[in-house]
């Protein structure tokens, strides 16, 4: 009887599992979920360095950036089609046309044949799209979405191909590019109100806009590029934050019911890797960290949108080093740039005042120089290459004020004698870039990447087909 039992029970288990077992149907290919919005984010400049300036400054030794909760991360390598290393026009090639060019290129490849934007492409499927930045909007990252030239240094050409197009959003620095002194005569910014744009000059006029589905904005806040963080409050800048355009672009964006693409920058974190300016790095990383925790949010809200945070390219090879004196570093309130603008000429040398020189690197970073520290100063900011024998550009002065403090308090970074003979980027690295993915299609983006293949991805989790161009 025991036996019999047994058997039976045996049977029965047998039954049941094959119950249960699935069905023997033919392995289905699962439809996967597109999104109906893409949201790229873009830290010019920014390497892993970067972001642990920015953590330990921040957050201290065990916390953490919002960027760093995201559940997909991958590398991006960055060479371009002419160098090892890139500069932010062929990186921004790269990540908005998955094609390799040369250094300083926008949109068209080597020879000048143009490329299609991923933009563009969002565009003719009736999506609402555009770009934002805290650089000029007409600078070399949101113009590789939104414009095709040979030369990134043409951006009174590039604020006319964003008239033409009709981008529908464009928000940043650089209204001297639309001004009539660049346009031929033509006052762009009226050309713009003229075919129905909105024109916010501030924050507050940006703020006040209530979006409809026919919205298009056009918001110039500054003649050049933005003002860094740290500098708004001595300059009572009336400039939007990073935060404060991408909420306003995502707001407009999201009334279309088809869906959008969105480009959002923030540029300065390579300005101020540039000036070796660890302060400068750890708030424009913190103003690019808190937009990016709006726009992931506003994401998972959403539930049918693709974020994507990235760099372009890391500059300066920016290192927390074992040594490197946080709290001096972040009593620093302004810029280099801004400490530049604070020096005095000597007419008859043509250089900067000894007098001055001391004066700024003491009220300003606590750094008292040496004689012959500030004839080395005065040396390096002297343009060997200009016959004429003048000073390098004003925004140059600002790096090598920056290189001189990080020295004094030992951020890791590149030397500046090296970052001076880099003629193509101005001190960018070939070191691999974080690529950070939450939403749909988020899983995809995992490994090392070669940026060309970002775009290609993006195109392709949302379904359509990415036409690399063929000469
Ligand atoms: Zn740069």
């Amino acid at each position: 009887m025991k036996r019999n039992f047994k058997i039976l029970f045996v049977v029965i288990l047998t039954f049941m599992l094959a119950a249960c077992a699935p069905q023997e149907t033919p392995p289905q290919e699962e439809e996967e979920a597109s999104p109906s919005n893409v949201i790229v984010m873009i830290a010019d400049g920014m390497g892993t360095g970067q972001m642990e300036v920015a953590r330990l400054f921040e957050h201290g030794r065990e916390g953490e950036l919002f960027m760093e909760t995201l559940p997909h991360v991958a590398l991006a390598r960055t060479y371009s089609a002419d160098y090892d290393v890139t500069d932010s026009g062929a990186a921004g090639t790269a990540l908005a046309n998955a094609a390799k060019t040369n250094n300083g290129m926008i949109g068209v490849g080597p020879d000048g044949e143009e490329l299609t934007s991923i933009l563009d492409i969002f565009k003719e499927q009736g999506k609402t799209v555009g770009v934002v930045s805290t650089n000029t909007v007409t600078d070399a990252t949101p113009a590789a979405y939104v414009a095709k030239t040979e030369d990134r240094g043409n951006q009174a050409e590039i604020a006319r191909q964003i008239y033409e197009n009709e981008y529908h959003i464009a928000l940043g620095g650089g209204e001297r590019f639309f001004q009539p002194e660049a346009q031929d005569g033509e006052d762009l910014i009226a050309a713009f109100e003229e075919k129905g744009y909105e024109i916010p000059r501030d924050r507050n006029e940006l703020a006040s806009i209530e979006p409809t589905a026919e919205t298009r904005v056009l918001g110039l806040f500054h003649p050049s590029f933005m003002n860094y963080v740290g500098d708004r409050e001595i300059l009572e800048s009336e400039e939007p934050s990073l935060v404060e355009m991408s909420e306003k672009a995502i707001e407009t964006a999201a009334q279309n019911e088809d869906g959008f693409f969105l480009m959002l920058e923030g540029a300065r974190v390579d300005h101020a890797s540039h000036a070796a300016d660890f302060g400068g790095i750890w708030r424009e990383m913190i103003d690019f960290d808190e937009a990016v925790e709006y726009a992931v949010n506003w994401a998972e809200e959403d539930g049918d949108t693709l974020v994507i945070v990235k760099s372009d390219h890391e500059t300066m090879g920016i290192a927390a080093s074992e040594v490197m004196d946080t709290e001096s570093f972040k009593e620093i309130g302004v810029s280099p740039e801004y400490m530049a603008q604070q020096l005095e000429m000597d007419e008859e040398t043509d250089n900067y005042t000894a007098e001055s020189i001391r004066e700024v690197f003491s009220e300003y970073a606590n750094i008292e120089l040496s004689d012959e520290e500030i004839e080395e100063f005065q040396d390096n900011v002297w343009d060997g290459n200009d016959p004429e024998g003048r000073l390098v550009a004003e925004h140059i002065v600002g790096w090598e004020i920056g290189s001189i403090i990080a020295y004094y308090y030992d951020g890791g970074v590149m030397h500046r004698k090296t970052r001076a003979r880099s003629d193509s980027t101005g001190g960018h690295t070939a070191n691999t870039v974080p690529v950070f993915a939450y939403g749909v299609g988020a899983e995809n983006f995992d490994g090392i990447l070669d940026n060309t293949e970002i775009p290609e991805m993006i195109a392709d989790i949302s379904g359509f087909e990415y036409q690399v161009q063929q000469d």
